[in-house]
């Protein structure tokens, strides 16, 4: 007997169902439990009320357990793809448990287990996942001062490690964005408890990081790690071990093929730390946005894996000149090549083979993605053939020519179009077992029996209607309408009753069904039984098919880049070893394309001209024209064509912005905080290779606070950092820095009052702006006329008073000036004056102190 959905009323039933229900929750108390039941998951209690809650499913009260009624609420088995991904979403994790016992044999419950259970960081389900995104699990080890970070890609495989240092972790956490975190539960470091991403304490003794080191060179079939560059002391070691572990507890004990452990070192990589990448807006607006941001605007790749190459490459700009030339030689090759259309034809029919592998590791591949890996190693073929000349072209082409016998396997394993689910059966091909294909000939031939026996019953009962049919429900039948049933012969047995018929059965009709019913059920046995051998049989093909899946992505984010280049006349940028950075024409990829006539600017950065001073009004592009040159010299890092007629880039090694005002709110930190916090890093951090953006620093704070702020800070930059710095301000006073320093130099983005409004330029200039146009630009924006009309008057009357107290020509070499009286009262005075106080009344006296204290 099948189960049925809902819980038995009788109590006796139900009891030793609930303890396996229990012991099974025991085991996952934080997780939410799907308990499998017929066609659904169940989720009972505490699980079923926070469930119904999160995904909007109805929470029911069925029977009673320990005489407490019990709350339950269930989602369809076949839909449950949806609920997952949105508990995940919601960074829930879920512990499915299956029937895996013989339902029919089964006295009470029928065994289950717990085969998989799915966690933010551990999805390899297609349905779950992001394509255009990497989906990583984050294990952090800290130890004095110290962290230890260990992250693994199920999907992909790829796992690293690397040590750095404790205050480096929001940085790594913004580059890296794990979809879960695991840190050992004795760990006490705030910034823990402000992550926004699901976390996951486990025990200390999980994170040994000998037994680590054991348990991987196990893995890997090693001696020791040393090969893999991955040092004893390693502290993301520990992380490594307790990642593995915990994935292991995920996938049923299945552990996902390794493409090996890679260490990686902050040095490889131009450094951004976590403002830099956020402010920049590489894959995300600062509001948290998929786009506009640089990633959407180049990401024109034709695959996921060349999306999340793409996505990888923006975040991770390289150091080494030579990684860097080879991949723009290589996109210089498509280029002249011109076969970058029909690169993208092919790359379209191509599969995501990364991840199709990454499922095949772990067992959990579905028919569908065994016949898009086939079709998809059919086209790489052909992606070889259009690829350009040269040996680094050659290497990509040798990774798209995977094992034959892989291909001819796949051939000859799989139905051209297998069906969606393997337990329908029509996923293995015709020819590739005997013993399927008997059963399968006993079904068809099945169809021809039927066709004869109704012709025959046709003939025998005059009943030219009658029709001999089969469905699930009922199994196979003889159909004849009510008008005919007096002509129905002795031998046929009435099977069931419908509205205008009736359905009968003979015995040789049944004799049949027994036949093709088993071997329908065999066939459909042997299948599955088949299936899991050919995935286990495509084990010794992962490397290559992962090797196949990297060459994939590189081409198609080559080409992509190539595209680009091309559509947005970009140039290849020049390294040089001098302290340089020059930029003709350059442009900002992202805004530019947002508008008609984007102005480019040029900029020229030496050791002689290390600090521009930016000036200029509100909106006249100063934020604009700071980020362009950051995304030149990124995307120069990057191996990537730039916005701009001409670039020559000398060595750097960090980026840095300290952009706009963001509360963050989250955090308990103000503007003004955040602002001097993010600056408070870059004068600690920036060296003379570094790229330091000031965007309007001091501005969260009063005017002279803010504006010896900002003096202050340049100053270090110029003096201590002597890093390539940006320093835009609306301090006109800091201007006069440029007097003081060889190497700071003004410069100013202008704009022209034409008829009381004001037209911006946005063209950059030498020297410093002539006026600051904020109400101009305020009157822009719709503030009301007679406020407008106002701000004049008092800005004149302000600029007159501050030039008469010489505010800004000592403000350098004095203190701060303290505060004036406030200007006195004239006509007061004039009218005392005037008073002959001897001649007063007292009442003449008292009103005159009246009218005078009315003048004031
Ligand atoms: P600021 O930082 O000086 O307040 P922004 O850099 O935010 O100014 O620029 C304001 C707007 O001006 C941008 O949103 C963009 O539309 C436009 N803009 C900026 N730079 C340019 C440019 N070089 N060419 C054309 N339009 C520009």
């Amino acid at each position: 007997m099948k189960p049925k959905k809902s819980l038995d009323n009788n109590a006796l039933n139900h009891t030793p169902m609930m303890q396996q229900y229990l012991a099974m929750k025991a085991e996952h108390p934080d997780k939410l439990l799907f308990y499998r039941m017929g066609d659904f998951y169940e989720l009972f209690f505490d699980d079923a009320v926070k469930a119904a809650k999160l995904l909007d499913i109805t929470l029911t009260t069925r029977g009673q357990s320990a005489g407490q009624p019990i709350r339950m609420a269930g989602v369809p088995h076949h839909a449950c793809e949806g609920y997952l991904a949105k508990l995940v979403r919601l960074g829930e994790s879920v512990a499915i448990a299956e029937q895996v016992g013989d339902v029919a044999l089964a006295k009470g419950p029928v065994e289950r287990k717990v085969v998989k259970v799915v966690t933010p960081g551990t999805l390899t389900d297609a349905a779950l996942l992001d394509d255009k995104r990497e989906n990583r699990l984050l294990a952090l080890s800290m130890h004095k001062g110290r962290l230890g970070l260990a992250w693994l890609s199920l999907a992909s495989g790829d796992f690293a490690l690397m040590d750095t240092e404790v205050e480096k972790l929001p940085s790594e956490l913004e580059r890296l964005r794990p979809a879960e975190v695991l840190v050992a539960d004795d760990t006490t470091l705030v910034l823990l408890d402000q992550l926004q991403v699901p976390l996951r304490r486990l025990s200390p003794w999980q994170f040994d990081a000998q037994a680590a080191a054991r348990n991987l060179a196990r893995h890997f079939g090693v001696h020791d790690l040393a090969g893999f560059g991955v040092g004893e002391t390693m502290l993301a070691l520990g992380g490594a071990g307790a990642l593995l572990e915990y994935v292991k507890g995920t996938q049923g004990g299945m552990l996902p093929a390794l493409a090996g452990l890679r260490v990686e070192h902050a040095s490889q990589y131009i450094e951004l730390d976590a403002a830099t990448r956020r402010n920049l807006e590489l894959t995300e607006t600062i509001r948290g946005e998929a786009a506009p941001t640089l990633f959407s605007l180049l990401d024109h790749c034709a695959t996921g894996m060349g999306s999340r190459l793409l996505h990888h490459w923006l975040h991770h700009p390289l150091r080494s000149q030579p990684r860097i030339m080879e991949r723009q030689a290589a996109i210089g090759a498509l280029i002249d090549s011109g076969s970058q259309p029909q690169l993208h034809g092919v790359l379209d029919e191509i599969a995501d083979i990364e991840r199709i592998a990454g499922r095949i590791a772990l067992r959990s591949a579905r028919p569908r993605d065994l016949s898009s890996l086939r079709d998809s190693l059919g086209r790489l073929p052909d992606l070889a053939s259009l690829l350009p000349q040269g040996p680094f072209f050659q290497g990509l082409a040798h990774a798209l020519r995977p094992d034959p016998a892989l291909d001819a396997l796949l051939r000859a394993a799989i139905l051209p179009e297998p069906s969606v689910v393997l337990r329908e059966g029509g996923v293995i091909a015709d020819g590739y077992n005997a013993e399927l294909d008997e059963l399968r000939a006993i079904q068809t031939h099945g169809g021809e029996f039927l066709a004869q026996m109704e012709a025959r019953e046709r003939e025998r009962t005059g009943i030219a209607t009658l029709r001999v049919e089969y469905n699930r429900v009922a199994g196979y039948f003889i159909e004849i309408t009510n008008s005919f049933l007096n002509l129905v012969p002795p031998d046929y047995r009435r099977r069931q009753t419908m509205k205008n018929a009736e359905r009968f059965i003979t015995p040789e009709l049944k004799t049949f069904e027994d036949k093709a019913l088993s071997a329908q059920e065999r066939a459909l046995a042997l299948e599955k039984q088949l299936f899991e051998q050919l995935l286990e049989q495509l084990q010794p093909h992962l490397a290559a098919l992962r090797l196949a899946a990297q060459a994939v992505a590189t081409v198609d984010v080559l080409a992509c880049l190539a595209e680009r280049a091309l559509l947005g006349r970009y140039v290849a940028p020049r390294f040089v070893d001098e302290p340089v950075i020059e930029i003709e024409a350059g442009r900002h990829p992202v805004v530019e394309a947002q508008i008609d006539d984007f102005i480019p600017n040029n900029l020229c950065f030496s050791d002689a001209r290390k600090l521009l001073l930016i000036t200029g009004p509100n909106m006249g592009g100063k934020s604009t024209y700071m980020r362009q040159v950051a995304l030149i010299v990124l995307l120069a890092h990057v191996g990537s064509f730039v916005p701009a007629t001409h670039a020559l880039i000398g060595r750097v090694d960090r980026i840095f912005t300290r952009i706009g005002a963001s509360d963050d709110l989250a955090g308990g930190r103000s503007t003004f905080m955040v602002e001097m916090t993010e600056t408070a890093n870059i004068l600690n951090n920036a060296t003379e290779h570094s790229l330091v953006l000031m965007d309007e620093v001091g501005r969260g704070t009063s005017t002279f606070d803010g504006l010896a702020l900002a003096w202050a800070i340049a100053r270090q930059l110029i003096e201590k950092n002597r890093a390539y710095t940006l320093f835009a301000t609306h301090y006109f006073e800091l201007t006069r820095l440029a007097q003081d320093y060889a190497n700071v130099a003004n410069v100013h983005l202008d704009a022209v009052e034409h008829k009381d409004r004001i037209v911006f330029l946005h063209a950059l200039q030498e020297g410093p702006a002539s006026q600051s146009y904020g109400v101009a630009v305020a009157q822009l924006a719709g503030v009301p006329r007679e406020v407008i009309r106002q701000a004049k008057r008092k800005l004149v009357q302000l600029e007159q008073g501050s030039i008469t107290r010489g505010m800004q020509a000592d403000l350098f070499e004095s203190p701060l000036p303290e505060p004036e009286p406030a200007p006195v009262a004239h006509a007061v005075l004039d009218a005392l004056a005037q008073v002959d106080v001897d001649a007063l009344t007292p009442r003449q006296a008292l009103e005159m102190l009246y009218e005078l204290r009315s003048m004031i």
